[in-house]
C-alpha cells in the first residue's frame, strides 16, 4: 500500500524570515494525515526548516546535491553537508536544472547512486517531456529514456524507496496543468517502465508524483488515478492554505 506523498518545491523563493513565517503559519494549519508531506527549500533554508518542523512529520528536502564527497566544485553542496543538516528529501534532475544548469541523465544517475550509496535520504527524481516532444508524439520514448538512463545500475531496493516526479515541462508554472488522462497515463507509463526494469515488487513499491501546476482545485482530480502517488507542488507550496488545501485533496 503506497502512502501520498505530497511535497513542495519552492525552487528559488523565500529569505529565511519568510521561510520562518511559512513555518510558522503552516503547523498551525497542519494535522497529522495519512498524507506524506515535505517542503524543499533553498539550501540556505533548509536548517530553519528543519528546526522549525521538529516533533512533526513535515519533512525537509533539498533541490539538488553534488554527487563527490568534496572538491573544487564552486557553488555546489554535498550530501555529507545535507546529512548534517538532517534533509529527509533531495530533488534530483528538475527540469530547470536539466535546462539551465547543464544537468543531465548521467549526472541524475551519479547522484541517485551516490544518495542510495551513502544516505538515508530519499530523492525525488524528476522526469518529463517538454511541448514540442510531447506536440510530435515522443512524450512517452522521452519519458522511458530518462528512466532507464537515470535509474541505470541502481538496484531494486533502492529504486523501492525512490520518488518519482513525472512533470510535463510544458505544465510548470504555466497555469497550464495536464489533464488528470494525461497525468494518469504517464505515472502508468513509468510504473510500466520501472516494472520491465525491475519486478512487480519494486514497481508496486515506487511513489510516483504528479508536478505542473497542481492547486487545491485540481489536485482531486489528478490524484484519482491509482498510478499519481502524490504531487510535486511549485508555486502553491508557497502559500500555506494553498498548501494544506493539496495535502487535504
Ligand atoms: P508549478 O506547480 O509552479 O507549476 O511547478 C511545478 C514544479 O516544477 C514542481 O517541481
Amino acid at each position: 500500500m503506497r502512502i501520498p506523498f505530497i511535497a513542495g518545491n519552492w525552487k528559488m523563493f523565500k529569505t529565511k524570515a519568510e521561510a520562518k513565517a511559512f513555518a510558522e503559519e503552516f503547523k498551525a494549519l497542519y494535522k497529522d494525515t495519512e498524507v506524506r508531506t515535505a517542503i524543499c527549500a533553498p539550501f540556505t533554508q533548509l536548517d530553519t526548516l528543519k528546526e522549525a518542523f521538529a516533533g512533526t512529520t513535515i519533512g525537509v528536502g533539498a533541490q539538488n546535491v553534488h554527487y563527490e564527497d568534496e572538491g573544487a566544485f564552486t557553488g555546489e553542496v554535498s550530501l555529507g553537508m545535507l546529512k548534517e543538516i538532517g534533509v529527509d528529501y533531495c530533488v534530483i534532475g528538475h527540469s530547470e536544472r536539466r535546462q539551465y544548469f547543464n544537468e543531465t541523465d548521467e549526472t541524475c544517475n551519479l547522484k541517485l547512486k551516490k544518495i542510495f550509496a551513502d544516505s538515508e535520504i530519499t530523492p525525488i527524481l524528476c522526469v518529463g517531456e517538454n511541448l514540442e516532444q510531447r506536440e510530435a508524439g515522443k512524450a512517452a520514448e522521452i519519458v522511458e529514456g530518462q528512466i532507464e538512463a537515470d535509474l541505470a545500475g541502481l538496484s531494486a531496493a533502492d529504486v523501492a524507496k525512490l520518488v518519482i516526479a513525472y512533470e510535463p515541462i510544458w505544465a510548470i508554472g504555466t497555469g497550464k496543468t495536464a489533464t488528470p488522462e494525461q497525468a494518469g497515463e504517464m505515472c502508468t507509463l513509468i510504473r510500466e517502465k520501472v516494472q520491465a526494469l525491475y519486478d512487480e515488487d519494486t514497481c508496486d513499491q515506487v511513489i510516483i508524483q504528479y508536478g505542473g501546476s497542481v492547486k487545491p482545485e485540481n489536485a482531486t482530480d489528478i490524484m484519482a488515478n491509482g498510478d499519481v502517488d502524490g504531487a510535486l507542488v511549485g508555486g502553491a507550496s508557497l502559500v500555506p492554505e494553498k498548501f494544506m488545501g493539496i495535502i487535504n485533496f
